[in-house]
């Protein structure tokens, strides 16, 4: 019937945009939304942001644990990433055990706001070791990089995250991380200054 047509028609266009693991958008769906988004943020003057997100010592996960173990962790994974965007935000699985997220008109502070998220609800996935990974923030207002160039901005940052520690993220154009490692210690209580007769000593 037409209404059958109709529903394997959908079927096929969800299946070829989707990755079949997790459930989040292939990186073919992801290109041709990051490519979408960043016409609309030049068009509109508006911010965009893209998140690269890769697994910490993944191939150890599978070599302890086993391929399956692992395929379960990145099912857990495209969960977790699909809990923390907004709708009109796209999670998508890059390849492999590598992830992103394009938050359109999301500006740097949220994307950071995204990632401390993101690495608060990793540790929620279900897995044989605790899960944590390495982020990298690129972020742009209105026109200028290409996809590919924003693209390359965010994996410099990611590859910063990984030589840092991992388990922590990077902002493009920022020093250090911006979550995790040494972004998150929380500073000491200042011991107060004398006062009164001891002030002077
Ligand atoms: P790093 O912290 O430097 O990212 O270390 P890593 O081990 O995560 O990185 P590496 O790129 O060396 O290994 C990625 C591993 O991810 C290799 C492979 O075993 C695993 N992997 C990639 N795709 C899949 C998949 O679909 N299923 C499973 N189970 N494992 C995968
Ligand atoms: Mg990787
Ligand atoms: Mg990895």
């Amino acid at each position: 019937t037409a209404f059958a047509r109709v529903a394997l028609l959908e079927h096929l266009q969800a299946s070829a945009l989707t990755d079949g693991l997790t459930g989040v958008a292939n990186r073919r769906a992801f290109d041709a939304a990051f490519e979408r988004e960043l016409s609309v943020a030049a068009r509109a003057d508006a911010p965009v942001t893209v998140l690269i997100i890769d697994l910490d010592h993944f191939k150890q996960l599978n070599d302890t644990y086993g391929h399956q173990a692992g395929d379960d962790v990145l099912r857990g994974v495209g969960a977790a990433l699909r809990s923390c965007v907004r709708p009109g935000d796209v999670a998508a699985r890059y390849g492999g055990e590598e992830f992103a997220l394009i938050l359109p008109g999301a500006t740097a502070d949220e994307a950071v706001a995204v990632a401390r998220r993101l690495r608060a609800v990793l540790r929620d996935v279900e897995a044989p070791r605790p899960i944590t990974a390495s982020l990298g923030i690129a972020c742009q207002h209105g026109a200028g990089l290409s996809l590919a160039e924003l693209l390359a901005t965010a994996d410099t940052a990611l590859y910063a995250a990984k030589a840092g520690g991992r388990d922590r993220a990077h902002l493009a154009g920022v020093e250090g991380p911006v979550t995790g490692g040494a972004a998150d210690l929380v500073p000491p209580i200042p011991v107060p200054r004398p006062v009164g007769e001891h002030a002077a000593r």
